[in-house]
């Protein structure tokens, strides 16, 4: 048996509430213990509270002085593209001297530069690279994030992706949700009817005889796969077992929301062009909405998702970074908790609560993780503050102290 203590935390943020996702005002509740404590035996949590209540019971354990630092719940990052060979160092200087998408593809950018180099690497390469955002995740407090394939685009590469990540979870001890993506773009060589019959026929046989993933994605944009094309693709995933989830509304509002109600999805993601008639068909199918603003703020665009009327309206809403060489190279929630509350007008606790219990539930883990209580793994990020809203206030700094996985530390820093 093995424990640990943590005494003297500023706030101890446990997010201690109901079991299920927060929605209105539940959002802002942070179930914060000042000056708290909690013991931790054999990986889980197992009782919280004042810290002199908790230094009673310490026993034999372990100690661990957070000397009036805030600790809370590692991040959960529900929307992660963490697979990937090479970066878009050029696109990125492209689109900072004002050149738009359509001049970066044709210049040989874009997503499809990623496939290439994707394709051209070895499972090592991918692994190692893969292993090096792992840790960044890590060091910017986060503990758990799904991971996306979808710059194969063939079989084996769709495959190798997510043995990838696979592997990866043997190797970090960041936890990874795998989701299959293959509906990412059509490949350059087969039509967009040919490829969606490949995703179906093939690859999605393969990846759940494998169990490689545990959702099933699409984009389903202008240009990628349209509103039929994607439900083809959702309704047979979700005849395999996989939970589903889709890139929706991003560039255009084309109904993606509604589709995402319609197949009963877990998650619909991005979501900048939503209008109310969507956010109504989300609410009423209970489907979380995953806002990226990282990709909004790395575009250089203004519109951001309508956060605040989602809030009103009683969706569960989740933070995620959307990381990915294109639209969105961060992995740091901090980063999206300072964007969410300047940009999308969220307040830091319903931030800090949609990055982490909602996240939780939103990637089917909410009675293992996401909050600091009795029962739980002891996930926890230590932060180099004494308040929890000096996370998104202070921005593009580090701010992580340490970080514990199943009450081991991971991260010193
Ligand atoms: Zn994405």
């Amino acid at each position: 048996m093995s424990s640990l203590a943590v005494l003297h935390a500023s706030q101890l943020v446990t997010l201690a509430g109901p079991k299920r996702p927060r929605v209105g005002t539940e959002l802002s509740s942070l179930g914060i213990i000042f000056n708290g404590g909690m013991l931790v035996r054999d990986g889980k949590i197992e009782s919280v509270g004042p810290s002199d209540e908790i230094e009673k019971n310490v026993g034999d354990a372990d100690i661990m002085d957070a000397r009036g630092s805030v600790v809370m719940p590692g991040f959960v990052d529900a929307h992660t593209h963490l697979v990937f060979a090479g970066n878009r160092l050029e696109d990125f200087e492209r689109r900072s001297r004002g050149e738009t998408y359509e001049q970066i593809a044709k210049a040989g950018g874009g997503i499809w530069s990623t496939v290439e180099k994707t394709r051209a690497a070895s499972e090592r390469d991918l692994l190692a690279q893969a292993k090096k955002h792992a840790n960044w995740f890590l060091g910017c407090g986060t503990t758990t994030v799904e991971a996306k394939s979808g710059y194969g685009l063939t079989v084996e590469d769709e495959l190798k992706i997510l043995r990838v990540l696979r592997q990866l979870r043997e190797e970090v001890p960041l936890e990874i949700v795998p989701t299959f993506l293959g509906a990412h773009a059509v490949p350059r060589n087969l039509s967009p009817d040919e490829y969606l019959d490949l995703v179906i026929t093939e690859m999605l046989p393969r990846v759940t005889a494998e169990e490689l993933a545990e959702f099933c994605d699409v984009f389903c944009e202008r240009g990628y796969f349209d509103i039929d094309q994607s439900r083809k693709i959702l309704s047979e995933a979700k005849k395999l077992g996989l939970s589903l989830r889709g890139h929706v509304d991003q560039l255009t509002n084309s109904g993606g929301a509604k589709l995402m109600a319609e197949m009963d999805a877990t998650a619909a993601d991005h979501l900048e062009q939503t209008d109310q008639q969507g956010i109504a068909a989300l609410k009423k199918a209970n489907v979380q909405p995953v806002l990226l603003p990282g990709s909004v703020y790395a575009l250089g665009s203004s519109r951001y998702p309508r956060a605040r009327e989602m809030i009103e309206a009683g969706l569960a809403v989740v933070l995620a970074t959307d990381f990915n060489p294109g639209s969105s190279p961060t992995p740091s929630m901090p980063m999206i908790l300072s964007l969410a509350c300047t940009q999308m007008k969220m307040s830091p606790a319903e931030a800090i609560t949609a990055s982490t219990v909602n996240a939780a539930y939103n990637l089917n883990r909410g009675d293992k993780i996401g909050s600091l209580e009795p029962g739980k793994l002891a996930n926890f990020v230590i932060f180099d503050c004494q308040d929890y809203r000096e996370l998104a206030y202070w921005f593009g700094m580090p701010i992580t102290h340490s970080l514990y996985v199943t009450g081991q530390r991971v991260v010193e820093l």
